[in-house]
């Protein structure tokens, strides 16, 4: 409902004449087109966050709770469709059909980390659920999920239903020079929240758009407070580092964001707030 109420304010706003994607899920990022694919959610407890004082919960979640929806994406260019992760997998057949994309169109999967909620859907039955597509995975989350047996086991049977697909990269400081992993997307790191989180920076024309994964999940408390950190962050001064960084590159340099847990339509932009950073969600047909 609340997607559906989003969707209406976002049609509402919309000056007539305006030159539109497709649909109210899909945005233009130069030559991309990015389409969020819902994969649901829930709203979740304050108890999962750590450093924040009661009177900042008390200010920024007067409800005891934070909304943690699920996305993936979806780009497509006249040559490829690449998913940006892959959700639990409620409703990613579901959501692809709606675009007319198969299991075999997916060409390119490129994950952000190997939390379940990222990686659920590419297994179905036990085998991968994307026959051609090449997996792309940072080598210091390979290392993680591959290092101990205990850690994983559904990131290794992903690993290894994939492992004559796989591409093991080395992601890039943010905003240092850096070489695309596939042409158009380059690999930035995020650690933190896994020890290889990763995030890709989508480049086409003038246009970009920072696909964050989980650079934050507590949107109405963790921008104005980048400090508050979320209990199953691995390593949460370093998920703090990041965030604070990322946020204030993004600000900076005017880059919009998509994230896995940023409420729909999940993309939007980053400014300066009164107090740390204000997130602004951004309306399909807006364009970039
Ligand atoms: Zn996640």
């Amino acid at each position: 409902m609340r997607n559906y109420i989003l969707f209406l304010l976002c049609l509402c706003v919309l000056p007539i004449g305006n030159l539109c994607a497709q649909d109210p899920l899909t945005f233009d990022v130069g030559d991309f087109q990015v389409s969020v694919l819902s994969d649901g959610g829930q709203n979740a407890g304050t108890e999962l966050l750590k450093g924040a004082s009661p009177g900042a919960l008390k200010k920024y979640l007067p409800e005891g709770t934070f909304p943690l929806q699920i996305q993936a994406f979806l780009l497509r260019t006249p040559n490829q469709k690449i998913l940006v992760d892959a959700g639990v997998g409620t409703n990613l057949v579901k959501n692809l059909k709606y675009f007319e994309v198969g299991d075999q169109d997916i060409n390119i999967i490129l994950l952000t980390h190997m939390h379940g909620d990222h990686i659920g859907g590419l297994l179905r039955d036990g085998k991968k659920a994307f026959p051609n597509a090449e997996l792309y995975l940072s080598k210091a989350e390979y290392d993680y999920w591959t290092g101990e047996k205990e850690r994983g086991v559904d990131a290794q049977k992903v690993l290894t239903a994939y492992k004559d697909k796989l591409h093991i990269f080395t992601p890039s400081e943010l905003g240092k020079a850096a070489t695309p992993i596939i042409p158009g997307i380059k690999a930035v790191a995020a650690y933190g929240h896994t020890p290889g989180h990763t995030a890709f920076l989508l480049e086409s024309g003038k246009a970009q758009l920072l696909l964050w994964g989980d650079v934050a999940h507590a949107m109405p408390i963790q921008m104005p407070l980048p400090e508050v950190t979320l209990s199953f962050d691995s390593n949460p001064k370093q998920a703090v580092q990041t965030r604070k960084s990322i946020l204030e590159y993004v600000a900076k340099n005017k880059i919009r964001v998509a994230g896995a847990h940023i409420p729909f339509p999940a993309i939007g932009h980053i400014a300066v707030g009164k107090e740390g950073y204000d997130f602004i969600p951004t309306c399909a047909c807006e364009g970039y």
